[in-house]
This record gives structure tokens, C-alpha cells and sequence, in this order.
């Protein structure tokens, strides 16, 4: 049988093994297998030479049963529903795990931003609010920005939802600049995270950060900030790097001023002075300490689960491991940690700003940093406990499977007293 890539098949599948480790109720389980509204719009946008062209958008309303919707948006020429839905219940879980009072949606456009211009990637994104904000809103589903939307487009979609509205609306959208009422530390939320969570894991397995080893898969957003922070915050040595274009390592480490520089002249991480150019699909395989995919779904699957070989794998990305994968990482005792736990920095940074839009008192990254600290170190330790509350019944279950466990178990429960079921 071939393997299952469809992303919100996957998500799915994780969802029934979790419901059922834990014997969720049945009917909280159908309730929880599709998302409670799916939005599809047509959207006629203004081009460069006068021209209006038609792009299709999704936004999916997954479950908000414990605070609004909350979830990116991503401009993708392979933008898929399913890929949106898909999102759209991790972004549930990731909520319900790190304890924030939010729900789960995403959204998404069919589009090649690398082909537009800003003022038709503006237009067309301030077409998407009109389009879509009816359901949109600071009480209803808060966007934010997810691969290739930017904090520019943020402000665009601030700015359209007020003109809309008649009010400022600034806690109708996440990721936004500064100026206009964004977050301090918006920019590096997830990575950060990531290295909390990093942090605690490295001291729970006993693996020493210093001089670790990393291979990180993607340098955007996620994958550029984990590598800036993992050497400013343990000193490790970053091997390997790659993008679209493919990879690069060196045994003695990377430098990452370099790094930005080659990137920012050639357009791409190939070219660094002294690298040996490899492939993404040997940077996955490389024998490292610490392994972080930070670009795409699907990248650890059953082709490649028996030949990756870090001591900790983690998931900076969203989707990177197959389910069947996640079995075979497990059956080798290979220790992975499921990305709605490490990449819900950017979510839990979101929620700040939201808070602090919708009360008017703004934080300093000191406030932001220590707050996200606390929540990820929390998360990361009760996905550990939850763990080891099932050996004690003589179950082992990964650190996904617990991770759902505990997000199932909050959303089910907010269900039954509001009685959904
Ligand atoms: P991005 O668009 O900034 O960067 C994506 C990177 O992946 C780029 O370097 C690109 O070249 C690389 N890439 C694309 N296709 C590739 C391929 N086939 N093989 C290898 N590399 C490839 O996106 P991002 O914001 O860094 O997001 C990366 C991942 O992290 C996504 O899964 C995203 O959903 C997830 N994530 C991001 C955030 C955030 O705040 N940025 C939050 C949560 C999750």
C-alpha cells in the first residue's frame, strides 16, 4: 500500500490513534474529525498592467470551542484545501496544548508571490479581507503570517478589516510590525520556542548543547532564526543548511554571517566559501545531534524514517514526519518532538500581541520572552508526564500521541460543558 501524504488525512489519522489511546467519546470524536466551517472565495485582484486576475483562497474554520479561531495564512502556488485543513486542526491542538485561550483555523491563497509585485501581492491581499471578513475579526478567527505572507501584508489586512469595520482594528490580525501594534519578539517567536523546548529536551535526554551538532532543513523564517539562536543560546555548531535549492554542510560548522551574505547575493545557501553541496534528502540523513526540518510537510517518511539518525529530532516545521514514519522512528527509539508542541512559539507570540491590541498595554521583549519561556517549558513538561502517566499503565506512546492526548482531551472537554455533545 502506498504510503498516506494527503496532510489532513494524516491529520486525521493521528487524531483517531490518539482517540482512541485515550478512548475518546464517539461523538466527540466525529465532531472533531472535520473542521466546523470550510470557506472557499474567488478573488478578482487589480494587476500591475490594469488587468484583474482571479485567485482562489480557502479559510477553514477547524474548532473554537475554547476562544476564537486563530491561524495563518499561507500564499502558495500549491495551495490545497486539504493542506489548509490539514493546518487548521494542528493549530487547534497547538493552542490546546500550550493552554491559550484560542481555537484553530488557517487559511491560504493559489498564488506565486515570487512572480508579483507589491502592489499586486497589496491588492490582492486587501481583496482576500473583503472577501473573507465576515468571517474574520478580533472575537471570531485572528489571522497571522505562515510561508511566503509577510508582516507588511499583516498591516494590509489591519488596515482593510478597519477601513471595513469603521474602527481600528488591530487585534483583527497577528505578525504585524511594530508600529502598527505588533509584538515584540513576533519575528523570532517560533525558532525561539523551538529552543525552549530544545533546552528542555537536551536536558531530559542528557544531550550536551554546547558544540552539539545541528542540521537544520529550510532557512526562512523558522529555519534562519533557529540557526542565529542555537548558537547564540547554547553555542552548538550548525553543520548543515539548506533551501528550495538544496543543501550545504561543513563538519566544522557554519558561520552564519556568511551564511546571510551568500544567501542575500546568489539568492540561495549554495555557494557558501568551503561547503560541500549535498541534497536535502542527505541533510535529513546526516549523523548529528540535533536535526531540525524547518521548511515542508512530509520530508520524514517511510523511504527515509530507518536512515535518520539524530539524537533529538525537532519538529520546527509543521507536517515533516509521516505517520508511518513516526512508527518506525519509534520502533528504532529515535527521540522526535511533534511540531504543534515546538513551533507554538509563533501561536503563543500571537496571543500576546492579540492581548495586548485588545488591551491597550504593550510589553517589552524581556515580558514576552520569560512569558513564552513559561508556557513552552510548561507544554514541553507536560507532554513529558503525560508520557510517563501511560507507562505507568504499561503503555508507551510518543511524544506526539501524548502531546494530542492532552490537546484532545482540553477541546473534548470544552465541548461537553458547552454542550456541543
Ligand atoms: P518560509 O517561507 O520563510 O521558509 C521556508 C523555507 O523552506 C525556505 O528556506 C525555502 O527555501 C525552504 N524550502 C521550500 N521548499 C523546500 C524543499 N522542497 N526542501 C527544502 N527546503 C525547502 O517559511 P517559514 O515561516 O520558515 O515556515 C517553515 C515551516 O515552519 C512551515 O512548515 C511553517 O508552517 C512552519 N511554521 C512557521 C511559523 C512561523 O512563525 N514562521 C510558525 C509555525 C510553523
Amino acid at each position: 500500500m502506498l504510503e498516506e501524504l494527503d496532510p489532513f488525512k494524516i491529520a486525521q489519522k493521528q487524531l483517531d490513534d490518539a482517540a482512541s489511546l485515550m478512548r475518546l467519546d464517539k461523538q466527540a470524536l466525529s465532531i472533531l474529525r472535520e473542521p466546523m466551517e470550510t470557506l472557499i472565495v474567488n478573488i478578482p485582484a487589480k494587476m500591475r498592467d490594469g488587468s484583474t486576475k482571479t485567485f482562489t483562497g480557502f479559510r477553514v474554520h477547524y474548532n473554537n470551542a475554547r476562544g476564537p479561531f486563530k491561524g495563518g495564512i499561507r500564499f502558495h502556488p500549491q495551495e490545497n484545501l486539504d493542506t489548509v485543513k490539514a493546518l487548521s486542526a494542528w493549530m487547534t491542538w497547538k493552542c490546546a496544548l500550550a493552554d491559550i485561550p484560542l481555537g484553530g483555523g488557517k487559511g491560504g491563497i493559489i498564488c506565486d508571490t515570487k512572480k508579483m509585485n507589491d502592489y499586486e501581492l497589496e491588492n490582492l491581499t486587501r481583496a482576500y479581507v473583503r472577501a473573507i471578513y465576515k468571517f474574520m475579526g478580533p472575537l471570531i478567527d485572528i489571522p497571522a503570517p505562515d510561508v511566503y505572507t509577510t508582516p507588511q501584508m499583516m498591516a494590509w489586512i489591519a488596515d482593510e478589516y478597519s477601513k471595513i469595520t469603521g474602527y481600528n482594528a488591530f487585534g483583527a490580525v497577528t505578525g504585524k510590525p511594530l508600529e502598527v501594534w505588533g509584538s515584540q519578539g513576533r519575528g523570532d517567536a517560533t525558532a525561539m520556542g523551538g529552543m525552549y523546548v530544545l533546552r528542555e529536551a537536551a536536558k531530559y535526554r542528557k544531550v550536551n548543547l554546547k558544540n552539539a551538532s545541528i542540521a537544520i532543513q529550510g532557512f526562512g523564517n523558522a529555519g534562519n532564526f533557529a540557526f542565529s539562536l542555537a548558537k547564540k543560546m547554547f553555542n552548538s555548531k550548525i553543520v548543515a543548511i539548506s533551501d528550495s535549492e538544496g543543501a550545504i554542510y561543513s563538519k566544522k560548522g557554519l558561520d552564519y554571517e556568511t551564511l546571510l551574505d551568500v544567501k542575500k547575493k546568489k539568492g540561495t545557501v549554495q555557494g557558501y566559501p568551503g561547503a560541500e553541496k549535498i541534497t536535502n534528502e542527505q541533510l535529513l540523513e546526516l549523523n548529528v545531534d540535533v536535526l531540525i526540518p524547518a521548511a515542508i510537510e512530509n520530508q520524514i517518511t517511510s523511504a527515509n524514517a530507518e536512515r535518520i539518525n539524530s539524537k533529538i529530532l525537532l519538529e520546527l516545521a509543521n507536517g515533516p514526519v509521516t505517520p508511518e514514519a513516526d512508527r518506525i522512528l519509534a520502533e528504532r527509539k529515535l527521540y522526535n518532538l511533534p511540531d504543534f508542541l515546538v513551533n507554538s512559539g509563533g501561536v503563543i507570540v500571537s496571543y500576546f500581541e492579540w492581548l495586548q491590541n485588545q488591551s491597550g498595554a504593550y510589553w517589552t521583549a524581556d515580558e514576552v520572552y520569560k512569558k513564552l519561556d513559561a508556557i513552552m517549558t510548561r507544554s514541553f513538561k507536560d507532554v513529558t508526564s503525560k508520557q510517563q502517566e501511560y507507562l505507568k499503565e504499561g503503555k508507551k506512546i510518543n511524544t506526539r500521541m501524548a502531546a494530542y492526548i492532552i490537546a484532545v482531551d482540553r477541546v473534548s472537554k470544552a465541548m461537553k460543558y458547552r454542550g456541543w455533545y
